[in-house]
């Protein structure tokens, strides 16, 4: 019979173990690359350093939803990339256009918003704003002038992707940051489906930019992030309303997301180059009917891609099928490496069918109207060679007939 080993400690100094596990922390190098500060609280040896870190007089955090180490980087790794004085890292996306929209407008004012939106950002400007007391209306994206024209006196901030889903038309930004300066508003830019390696929209007068760091920031399908850029006094005001709404960004997402931006430069150099390739074979491409890149000669505003894309003109486009929703299904079923998966910004390519997915909620005649047909094909080009992304969509458009 074995003797039971000898307790290590009484019931109740294990207790006092578990509660002190993992508190004395090891100190003597410096680690290359920030570690994961996973810790919601942090501990304080006087009073008077409370005060100290409150008050902004001492470097330091006190409580995770305010603020902690690797959002903070993130936080200043993507205004540097975007150009801006200040940033905010938020736990998504859309965590991000909340705080930019709910900390600047409230009851009585008005948003100007282009017609053509992610589909979240369209269903918070229609079910949940007007809840807010703020009116929306809508404008055609690439036309200053339209903007002009629903400009109302409450009119306090516009806002624009810089590349619209999914037929990849550019917003003016000149010109919108010329309209909504003179009137005392805000431009707000959703710049998710270029990133700055591609466009950085402060240079052409935005005050407020938004990035999911889910697509190509991150850009390898394994996180969930957003972020905001600004003057300080805009992230100042964005920061102080995102600890009370919530939208806090947890160590580990925020510590991918730096990693992942490491690469951006790269990733994106070689994903728009294979989507510049991956537009002209489609637009020769017999059966394909029509094909939405900003870096053909056919985008219908070719002087605003050299303004505002002028190194390189995205990783994202889409193109029509014959056929309708039949048609494209049938592409998409055909397809054996790309798959079907509706998010963006990854280094392996994806296709997306937008009237299933992102532009679900939309009535039939409203995409009809914005010439989302059923055809459609949404690509999100990643990085692999070139001709083998071309040989999976050569081999799946090989069943069309025009
Ligand atoms: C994905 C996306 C968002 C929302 O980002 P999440 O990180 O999913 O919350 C907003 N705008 C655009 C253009 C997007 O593609």
């Amino acid at each position: 019979m074995t003797e039971p080993r000898p307790a290590r400690t009484d019931l109740e100094s294990l207790a006092t173990q578990a509660a002190r596990a993992g508190t004395d922390l090891p100190g003597a190098t410096r680690p290359a690359v920030a570690p994961i500060y996973q810790t919601s609280v942090y501990e304080f040896e006087s009073l008077d350093q409370v005060d100290a870190v409150s008050e902004g007089e001492l470097a330091g955090y006190l409580y995770s939803r305010n603020g902690l180490p690797n959002s903070d980087s993130l936080a200043e790794a993507m205004a540097t990339l975007e150009g801006a004085e200040a940033g905010l890292a938020t736990g998504s996306g859309m965590g991000a256009i909340s705080v930019a929209l709910l900390s600047q407008l409230g009851q009585g004012d008005h948003l100007l918003a282009a017609s053509e939106l992610y589909g979240v950002t369209m269903a918070l400007l229609r079910e949940d704003l007007p809840r807010w007391g703020v009116q929306v209306s809508y404008f055609d994206t690439g036309d200053a002038a339209s903007a002009e024209r629903s400009w109302t006196p409450q009119t306090r901030a516009v806002w624009v992707e810089t590349l619209s889903n999914p037929r990849l038309g550019l917003a003016d930004l000149p010109g919108l940051a010329d309209l909504a300066h003179r009137r005392g508003a805000l431009l707000m830019v959703d710049n998710t489906f270029a990133s700055p390696a591609v466009c950085q929209p402060h240079r052409f007068g935005a005050d407020l930019v938004m990035n999911s760091l889910t697509k190509f920031l991150g850009g390898h399908d394994d996180l969930t992030a957003g972020a905001l850029t600004g003057s300080a006094a805009l992230i100042g005001q964005a920061r102080r309303f995102s600890v009370r709404l919530g939208t806090f960004l947890a160590p580990f997402d925020a510590w991918l997301a730096v990693r992942g931006i490491k690469t951006l430069a790269v990733r994106l150099a070689a994903a728009c180059a294979n989507a510049q390739t991956l537009a002209e074979r489609l637009a020769a491409y017999p059966a394909v009917l029509a094909v939405n890149y900003p870096g053909l000669d056919s985008h219908p505003q070719r002087a605003l891609v050299r303004q505002l894309l002028p190194r390189q003109a995205g990783a994202m486009l889409s193109f029509e099928v014959p056929g309708g929703r039949a048609g494209a299904d049938q592409v998409i079923r055909r397809l054996r490496h790309i798959p079907f998966a509706p998010s963006l910004g990854g280094v392996r390519t994806a296709v997306s069918h937008p009237g299933t997915t992102s532009h679900r909620a939309m009535p039939p005649a409203e995409r009809a109207r914005l010439g989302i047909g059923d055809g459609l094909i949404r690509v999100s080009v990643g990085i692999e060679a070139i001709e083998d992304i071309w040989a999976d969509l050569e081999q799946a458009l090989g069943a069309l007939q025009r």
